[in-house]
């Protein structure tokens, strides 16, 4: 069967993965990590084992020679690739959909760089890579932001002078596109009706952000120009009065930007608890009762609900309330505290499937009472792009 290697630049990692468009589990995985340090190396999944080994070359270049490298070292798995499938972060108006990348498109994805200047250069360095070593290969670009592109401007300007939007383009682009556009096909799969229903998904990672969903498309949804706005995420604060950034840099002597670092950095789960951006870490130490850690998840939840209920203001109803992400799908206390926070939208959880529902599956966890099907469904942004490339592949 064809298969495509998903490559996933950030500034100092490469995630890749090959798999077919099945949905069957991605026949290799892995992850280059420190790029850019002489330390750099890079881990492959594959048939249940681990395999880390140091890069040659410390760079996205070394990262993808050793993908090559594998899968020449590995000509008995007859593996047949036929593109590559790359995620973008940032997309800006330029792209409302997946694209097969010529120069045109790769310029436009430089272009964007001002709007993510952590994210889009490493995709441009990773992609001029992954064309140097695989060139007769078609690339494609799957965009995070693509999905929020059905936005009224209503939702997506910022109430500030227009000349601002006219001649910089600062608005709301929102992310995890890629992700509410597969669970919205999941949905799809399962309801004849959702073609004319509204659903609120929340995908809650160490990124988290919500969303509203029209008629399978996005109307509304809670990050921004960055993926800072919004909820309260691992690292990042999520919103806040935009005078904290400049009470922030005056009262530490330090400038806007390593303020601007602090709330995408240094604060969230982590800065609350005072003990770890990850929710496991936080969840053990709340359980041994640890005040720091219960505050922080209390926290987490309370902007989560209020991010669902302000995206929700553009449905007339919801029909489907959908968690999903490593939170989203693994954790009951906050999808309990979420639910509970929900309760004047008439969303009712059944306590025991929360509890129980099975890891990695789709389960409905809503009690016969909730005005709404709430759902865990395990995202799969891998598997859309190499989906998008596979059948952009197809129609050229
Ligand atoms: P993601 O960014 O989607 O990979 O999600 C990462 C987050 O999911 C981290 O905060 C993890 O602690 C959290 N997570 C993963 N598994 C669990 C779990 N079993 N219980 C609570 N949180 C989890």
């Amino acid at each position: 069967m064809s298969q495509v290697l998903v490559v996933n630049c950030g500034s100092s990692s490469l995630k890749f993965a090959i798999m077919d468009g099945s949905g069957a589990a991605p026949l290799l995985e892995g992850i280059a990590d420190r790029l850019g340090s002489e330390h750099s190396n890079i881990t492959f999944k594959f048939n249940g084992q681990k395999v880390e080994q140091p890069l040659h070359e410390h760079d996205h270049k070394g990262a993808v020679t050793a993908i090559k490298q594998w899968i020449d070292d590995h000509k008995d798995l007859n593996i047949q690739l036929v593109g590559i499938g790359h995620r973008v972060v940032h997309g800006g108006e330029t792209f409302s959909q997946s694209v097969l990348i010529d120069e045109a498109v790769l310029q436009g994805i430089d272009d964007c760089s001002k709007f993510a200047p952590l994210h889009n250069p490493a995709h441009v360095k990773g992609i001029n890579e992954a064309q140097a070593l695989f060139g007769d290969l078609p690339h494609v670009a799957v965009f995070d932001t693509a999905f929020h592109q059905t936005m009224e401007a209503d939702q997506y300007l910022y109430p500030i002078p227009m000349r601002l939007y006219r001649e910089h383009h600062f608005r709301k682009y929102g992310f995890h596109g890629t992700s509410y556009r597969y669970i919205s096909a999941k949905l799809a799969s399962l309801n004849e009706n959702f073609g004319s229903q509204n659903t609120l998904i929340a995908h809650l990672g160490n990124g988290a952000s919500v969303c509203a969903v029209r008629a399978g498309k996005s109307v509304d949804t809670s990050m921004g120009i960055t993926p800072l706005e919004g909820l309260m995420m691992g690292t990042r604060s999520g919103s806040l009065d935009p005078s904290l950034l400049s009470f922030i840099s005056d009262a530490e002597g330090i400038s806007m930007k390593q303020a601007l670092d602090i709330l995408n950095k240094e604060s969230g789960l982590k800065g609350v608890s005072e003990i770890s951006n990850d929710c496991r870490t936080i969840e053990t130490a709340q359980a041994a009762g640890d005040d720091r850690a219960e505050l922080a998840l209390n926290m987490f939840a309370s902007k989560a609900a209020k991010h669902l209920a302000s995206v929700a203001t553009n449905l007339n109803s919801v029909d489907h309330l959908v968690f999903t992400g490593g939170i989203g799908e693994n954790s009951p206390v906050l999808r309990d505290k979420i639910c509970e926070r929900l309760k004047m939208m008439g969303v009712r959880l059944d306590q025991n499937l929360n509890q129980t529902c099975p890891r990695g599956e789709i389960s409905q966890i809503s009690s016969d009472t909730s005005s709404a099907n709430i759902w865990v469904i395990p995202t799969n942004e891998e598997l859309l792009i190499a989906q998008d490339t596979l059948s952009l592949i197809d129609k050229h």
